[in-house]
Parts: structure tokens; sequence; C-alpha cells
């Protein structure tokens, strides 16, 4: 049985195409969101990469914070779930996933069947999001996939105070003003978000082993930040933009294998 998944972000589509719930046969990651042309696109592109049509597939379930417009899926599945979903099938020992994506940030507890028990979420404050890295990206031209590797070459991490992205965002214009290395303001940059979010974190019992998803778990700098922030290692697959349409696509084989 052929299943689809769609995670239709903030910033970014993703879609999977599975079989039987286990193999990925092909999937897509296209930089837009909600309200752009990149789901539709990245739809078409996941089903070339899998060599499969949209006729091929027995169901299709969405997810993300756009799934509610998409009209062309079969189920509509919270991201808590489809998250909890892909890390488990990635991760079977994962208990704690930490999801940081484009807009928003999330802890998610699942119990040792991999289904959510508990979770929080900051959804109200870029800060501790991929947004706050988004912007500070884009006022020191470094794309943020190169984050990670200023952060290898920091010596002396800066200090970011401000706890509102666009106080921040002075902040950093301020401290490349006053010549402060960019490893170090970048390190900085990432350690805020880590530390924003790792607090979130540790109002929920953090259970071992624990796995990052969302686009800044490609961030090695904010990942090892984190891992320093809850004192615990955090396990990492290349796939993790993408649990949430891997998590898509189970969700909608387990229903139709009922
Ligand atoms: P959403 O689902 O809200 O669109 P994602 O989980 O797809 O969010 O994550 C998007 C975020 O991931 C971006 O804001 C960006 O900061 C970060 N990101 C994406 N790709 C990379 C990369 N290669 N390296 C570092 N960070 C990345």
């Amino acid at each position: 049985m052929i299943t689809f998944g769609i995670d239709i972000g903030s910033t970014t589509s993703k879609c999977v195409v599975m079989e039987d719930g286990q193999n990925i046969l092909g999937s897509s990651l296209l930089v837009g969101g909600i309200g752009t042309k990149s789901p539709e696109l990245a739809v078409s592109q996941a089903l070339e990469a899998a060599g499969v049509t949209w006729d091929d597939l027995t169901a299709t379930a969405a997810t993300g914070y756009g799934r509610n417009r998409y009209e062309g899926a079969d189920y509509n599945v919270s991201e808590l779930s489809c998250h909890g979903l892909g890390a488990h099938h990635t991760f079977p020992t994962v208990r704690t996933i930490i999801d940081i994506g484009g807009q928003d940030a999330k802890v998610i507890s699942l119990d040792e069947k991999g289904r959510m028990h508990n979770f929080l979420m900051n959804d109200k404050c870029a800060a501790g999001t991929g947004r706050f890295l988004d912007v500070m990206a884009n006022i020191l031209v470094v794309p943020v996939d190169e984050f990670a590797s200023y952060c290898e070459k920091a010596n002396n991490p800066a200090q970011i105070s401000s706890t509102c992205t666009v106080f921040a965002e002075s902040e950093v214009i301020s401290q490349l003003a006053n010549g402060v290395e960019m490893e170090d303001l970048i390190a900085g940059i990432c350690s805020s978000v880590a530390v924003r979010v790792g607090n979130l974190a540790k109002r929920i019992n953090i259970v071992p082993d624990v796995c990052m998803s969302g686009g800044v778990a490609q961030n090695a700098g904010v990942r090892n930040a984190l891992s320093q922030s809850i004192g615990q290692p955090i396990l990492f697959s290349p796939q993790a933009q993408l649990f949430g349409a891997i998590g898509a696509a189970l969700y909608a084989y387990q229903k139709e294998a009922k």
C-alpha cells in the first residue's frame, strides 16, 4: 500500500511517499509554505522522486500549519501527532521530541509505544523559533545552513540579552558595529534559541532518548547548545525536517490498514 504525507509549514512544504508504512519511496522539501505554490510543487516532486502517480496512492494525509487550506488529502492530522509518529518511526527509543520549526517550538512526550501523552508549545514569540534564526541570517547575510560551521569556530560566544526578536536584531547590529567576531555572534544567536527552547523543555519531564524534529534540527549549533541546556544527548536524523510528513504518511497507512 502506498500512502502520502504532506506537511505544509509556515516556511517550508515537505512531502513523503511511503510503502506499507515502512519504506520511504520518495520525498521533497521546498522552501515556501502556506499561501505559496510550494505545496503543489512539493507534491509533484515527491511523486516523481518515488516514480509513482497520484492514482497509485491509497490515501493521503495533510499536517502542518497550512493543513486546513489543503483540499487534496483524505485525512487532516495535527502536527503534534505527526511529529510523534515520524520520530518514533525513525528512533523507536525516543520519549521526548523537541521540534523547532519556522514559527513555533514544541516539546512532545511519548510513551514507550510512541503515543503522545504530553506537550508544551511556544507559538507566541518568535525568539526560540526558526524565525529568530532567519531574521538574524538576513541581517548578517549568512545563510542558516552555514550557522553550524561558524559556531564550531567560536571562541567567545556573544551574549544576546534581548528577549524580543526586534530588540535582539538591534543588539546584533550594535555588536557587529562594536567588532564582535561573526562566529561569536552566530554562536550567541544559536545559543539564545537553544536556551529559550531548553527552558521550555525543562517544564516537562525530559525522558531520554531525546531527538529533535523540524528544520532547525539541521543546525548543529542549536543542537549542541540545546543538548548542553537540557543536559541530555540529542539524537539527530538528516530527515528530521521530514518527520511531520513521515508521520502523516504513517497515519494514512495506519487508518487504511484497519
Ligand atoms: P515550518 O514547518 O514551520 O515551515 P520547518 O520545520 O520546515 O518549519 O523549519 C524551518 C526552519 O528550519 C527555518 O526557519 C530555518 O531556520 C531552519 N532550517 C531549514 N533548513 C536548514 C538548514 N539546512 N540548516 C539550518 N537550519 C535550517
